[in-house]
């Protein structure tokens, strides 16, 4: 603003300053030239010679003219009133215009423009006096002052507005960024159901939306948190709640038959065994959750299935179940061998508990393009339609007493889901045609180490 303020009071008037020398200069240098020129044929310069030449120039303009000889004598000066004819001019100009040489000079005062310009009269390249042109320019003076003003109050009048519309701009923005601070600080201190009001489409506006998204999903990170975290400490209450009443009865009864609490002890191992397996998975999800990026080898699937395989052959045998894989060549994934064992392991023991006696586990494995595709089908007892959206949440169970019995802790899926999605991949679930369950997981593929 003070760049401009200055700008506007200054650079015109200097403009218009420097165009009125301009003309002047060269209007007087030329009016004093013509005068010399008109001069210079006479010999000797007098009085009345001179007065009879300018008399026959017929000069009309504002200017005044002196001739002088060359020991400054004016000899004539159309200010009759200055009665200055046969007294000295001593003026600078006229002692350097006698010198040979034409000179101007022109000053702005506040009030006119004082110019005078002089050329010496040659005769025979001699000088034989001078003429000296003067003005004193009050009307184009008075312009200039004029414009002066009106840019002053233009000026001021600019930098009001600019000032004004700064305060209420910046106010503006200030309101809406502490609007966002505001609501950030709340967030700082848990309260995350925070959301601002969208006004405009500008970068504030922007920064709104983006805190929007931010705190919506704060607030489901903290709820999926805050349900992990009591369905957790429920699944690992439980069996522990098991255990105690057990081992209480087999205190409290002192009548307990040996067989009785052989079973009850037996309970107690089994309900320790689930709390390892449920304190296994819980770890290996926390552990995913904290993972950052890491280099990966390239794990060759088809090579791990076949140890699962091996591993699962003995609970398929006893619950009668087939297991029938199919695994195809070059089907290679950048990950870690554990975690693609703990994909398989969860969706191939899956198939065996949810299946019935006499039931088929099918497993396919192949590459299609840069995809390795695990496919695990069984003939069990399947998911109903409302339930799948929700089966690969933490702890969610279909059918929650089966579950139990056949050992599941709700975290399979889970810990599935959360392996493919870690290397690149994804996993869904779909009913199998002629029942039973079909899931399909997709790596990225790599290239053999
Ligand atoms: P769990 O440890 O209970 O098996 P999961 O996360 O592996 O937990 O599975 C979640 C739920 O999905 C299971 O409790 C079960 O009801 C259902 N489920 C998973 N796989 C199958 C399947 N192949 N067939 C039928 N139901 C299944």
């Amino acid at each position: 603003m003070l760049i401009v303020f200055v700008f506007i009071n200054v650079y015109p008037s200097y403009m218009a300053q420097e165009l009125v020398f301009q003309s002047k200069q060269s209007s007087m240098q030329n009016q004093a030239a013509l005068i010399s020129a008109s001069l210079s044929p006479l010999e000797a310069l007098t009085s009345d010679t001179v007065r009879q030449v300018m008399e026959l120039l017929d000069d009309s303009s504002l200017t005044r003219i002196i001739i002088t000889d060359t020991a400054c004598v004016v000899l004539y000066d159309t200010d009759y009133d200055a009665e200055s004819v046969g007294k000295y001019a001593l003026f600078s100009e006229i002692v350097t215009a006698l010198d040979g040489k034409d000179v101007f000079r022109s000053e702005f005062s506040e009030t006119a423009f004082v110019s005078a310009a002089a050329s010496p009269i040659m005769y025979r390249s001699s000088s034989i006096g001078a003429v000296y042109v003067y003005e004193y320019d009050a009307e184009q003076a008075g312009f200039i002052v004029e414009l002066q003003a009106n840019m002053g109050i233009l000026s001021l009048v600019i930098c009001l507005l600019a000032f004004v519309f700064s305060v209420l701009f910046a106010g503006s923005i200030t309101r809406r960024v502490d609007t966002v601070l505001g609501a950030m600080q709340k967030v700082r201190e848990g309260q995350y159901e925070q959301h601002v009001p969208l006004v405009g489409a500008d970068e504030i506006a922007e920064l709104g939306k983006e805190f929007n998204m931010l705190t919506d999903r704060l607030r489901t990170t903290e709820e999926v948190r805050q349900r992990f975290v009591s369905d957790a400490s429920h699944e690992l209450k439980t069996p522990l709640a098991s255990i105690r009443l057990l081992s209480d009865s087999v205190v409290q009864n002192k009548d307990m038959s040996k067989e009785t609490m052989r079973e009850f002890v037996e309970d107690i191992g089994s309900e320790a065994d689930r709390l390892a397996r449920t304190t296994e998975k819980l770890l290996s999800l926390t552990r995913m959750d904290g993972q950052s990026s890491v280099e990966y080898d390239s794990i060759d699937v088809a090579k791990v299935a076949s140890e699962t395989q091996r591993l699962l052959r003995p609970l398929a045998e006893q619950r009668e179940i087939k297991l029938e894989f199919s695994l195809g060549e070059g089907c290679f994934v950048r990950a870690t061998q554990d975690d693609i064992y703990q994909v398989i392991f969860n969706l191939v023991e899956n198939g065996i508990k949810y299946n019935v006696p006499g039931g088929t586990v099918m497993l396919l494995l192949y590459r299609r393009d840069d995809e390795v595709r695990l496919i695990v089908d069984d003939t069990g007892i399947g998911i109903p339609n409302e339930d799948l959206p929700n089966i690969f949440e933490r702890f969610y169970r279909v059918d929650r007493a089966r579950s139990r019995q056949a050992g599941g802790s709700g975290l399979g899926l889970s810990i599935v889901h959360a392996t493919a999605e870690r290397f690149g991949g994804s996993v869904a679930a779909e009913p199998r045609e002629g029942g039973g369950m079909r899931f399909t997981v997709l790596f990225p593929a790599c290239e053999r180490d």
